[in-house]
């Protein structure tokens, strides 16, 4: 019996394009013997569309977009995104999704409600990495080494703007990094360099999110390293992203093309092994399952320093996450296979 798998991708979100590829390249590593292969397209608009089972490999991202009149009338229903019945007798679903609404624990939610196996992080480990308040108070408790920081909500910016502008100026060191809290691609994010620069930043933040943060900018390295499991996850090697813009911001991740990246990254042995220990601890501390990419900063004399983790990382071929796995010696398709297991294996562990 073939294993029924839903790719799930599309979505509301401003990467929505690229969860296409990788929805794409997904289908092209598969092994079509092992799998039944659902497509399960989220328009950006936001409707479910869940189509006939995929032929084979998938060449254009064109034939991933589904339309209502191309499929079954039975598929869908109004009141679930997935027609009960039909998703139903799928075995595990693959989400495909980043940002809000795809790696924040709302679906990852909705297919805990519909008891249907999914690969990557659950609800609580999906939720505290999407804020990066909450996912920076859980790494403080896990001794992670951070930059300061300070935040806030929009009530609170209103309320006390000047003692709020006293704290940053008295705790953190110019320039800063103003950020929405729940979101990810460098989306809202603004380095400043003085006062005015950040109450203008602040109002970018909040056209985003009612919660920002601040941070002290800091002059290191960027280092990730992906990590793989459920309850004994292992490390990958470390990449390096090398941007060659102020910072790696939105268009320099997804289209100028002007960074670069070292993969493996040049590091040190006892490098290394710190970058592991923090990017399992940051794994532990979330209660990561499946899959994560831990991000750091590295300073020269080789302190390590959390930013953040991505709970579903860019996953095309050429991104990081799987590319780390590559150069580790596990390919696209393995990893794929290991995911899906590992989905499988978290879901029975909890009935
Ligand atoms: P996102 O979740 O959107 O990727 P990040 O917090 O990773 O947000 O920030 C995006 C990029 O901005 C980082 O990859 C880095 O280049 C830069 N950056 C963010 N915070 C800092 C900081 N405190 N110091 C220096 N650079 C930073
Ligand atoms: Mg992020
Ligand atoms: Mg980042």
């Amino acid at each position: 019996m073939k294993i029924k798998l839903g790719l799930l991708y599309g979505g509301k979100s401003a990467e929505h394009e690229v969860s296409l590829l990788t929805a794409r390249a997904v289908s092209q590593a598969i092994n079509f013997d092992k799998y039944e292969v659902y497509p399960i397209f989220i328009t950006k608009v936001g409707e479910w569309i869940k189509g006939n089972p995929l032929m084979g490999p998938v060449d254009t991202v064109e034939s991933l977009k589904i339309s209502k009149e191309t499929i079954r009338p039975n598929s869908i229903t109004s009141f679930l995104p997935i027609d009960g019945d039909d998703a139903s007798h799928l075995d595990v679903i693959f989400p495909l999704l980043h940002g809000p609404n795809g790696e924040d624990g709302t679906v990852q939610g909705l297919l805990e409600v519909m008891n249907l196996p999914y690969v990557g992080n659950g609800v609580l480990a999906s939720a505290a990495g999407m804020d990066k308040v909450v996912m920076k108070q859980l790494f403080n408790e896990a001794g992670l080494a951070q930059v300061p920081y300070v935040h806030f909500i929009r009530n609170e910016w209103k309320n006390s703007q000047t003692a709020l502008l006293q704290k940053m100026e008295g705790n953190l060191k110019w320039p800063l990094f103003v950020k929405p809290a729940n979101l990810g691609s460098s989306v809202g994010i603004t380095k400043v360099a003085n006062r005015e620069e950040l109450l203008t930043a602040v109002e970018v933040a909040f056209k985003y999110d009612r919660k920002i943060i601040v941070e002290q900018g800091i002059v290191a390295r960027e280092l990730e390293m992906s990590v793989l499991g459920n309850d004994e996850p292992r490390c990958s090697i470390a990449g390096e992203v090398l941007p060659t813009k102020d910072f790696y911001d939105y268009e320099a991740k997804y289209e100028d093309g002007t960074t670069n990246y070292a993969i493996p990254a040049e590091v040190s042995p006892e490098l290394l092994e710190k970058m592991k220990d923090a990017a399992i601890r940051a794994f532990k501390v979330l209660d990561c399952s499946g899959l994560v990419r831990a991000d750091f900063f590295v300073t020269d004399d080789e302190e390590v320093i959390i930013n953040e983790v991505n709970t579903l990382p860019g996953f095309t071929p050429i991104s990081m996450y799987p590319k780390l796995w590559m150069e580790s010696g596990l390919a696209y398709s393995d990893l794929i296979e290991e995911l899906i297991a590992l989905a499988m294996e978290r879901f029975e562990e909890k009935q």
